[in-house]
């Protein structure tokens, strides 16, 4: 007996070595991930960065996906698929070759060391925001209402979309 298959969405972001190229790699690598299936996926946007300015642009999508994994099994893969595509974790809001973050997964509300989920971040980051809203503008967050009302809060301010 398979275990439910559960929808969640993973904001990736990079900002360097081609990060155009090493999000659709992220998107390849997650749908791949051990009984994951890869659904939806946002378009890419270009976003300045958070914190330090003195790095490159970031390129910023979400995927959607199904999934058996528990929210710890999943962080587990997006933390390997990190290291996998060379990440080494440096400074806070830094340059990075990919970042994986889990910002939302049914049923999973979670507050520990290691994991928070929803990913505290999601309301206030439009970085985020604007692809969920591609794939998933319904989307309700306990506190903080809709993906759709939270993109009207948080702006537009340097983010566009990658042609
Ligand atoms: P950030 O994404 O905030 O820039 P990192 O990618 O360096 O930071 O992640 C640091 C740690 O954040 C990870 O080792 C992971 O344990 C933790 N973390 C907590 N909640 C989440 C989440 N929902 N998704 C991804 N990582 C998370
Ligand atoms: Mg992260």
């Amino acid at each position: 007996m398979s275990a439910l298959w559960r929808p969640a969405y993973v904001a990736i972001g990079s900002n360097l070595n081609e990060p155009q190229a090493r999000v659709l790699e992220a998107f390849e690598r997650l749908a791949v991930l051990p009984t994951t299936r890869s659904v939806l996926r946002s378009r890419l946007y270009r976003t300045r960065p958070m914190g330090p300015q003195d790095q490159p642009y970031f390129v910023n999508a979400v995927a959607g996906l199904l999934t058996q994994l528990g929210a710890r099994e999943l962080l587990e893969g997006l933390l390997r698929t990190e290291q996998a595509m060379g990440r080494n974790r440096q400074e806070r809001w830094g340059p990075r070759v990919i970042d994986l973050d889990l910002v939302w997964m049914l049923g999973e509300a979670i507050d520990e060391p290691g994991l928070t989920v929803p990913h505290p971040g999601v309301s206030t980051r439009n970085f985020v925001l604007y692809p969920l809203a591609d794939i998933a503008p319904a989307l309700a967050i306990p506190g903080h209402g809709t993906v759709s009302e939270m993109l009207r809060s948080a702006g537009d301010d340097g983010i566009s979309i990658l042609d």
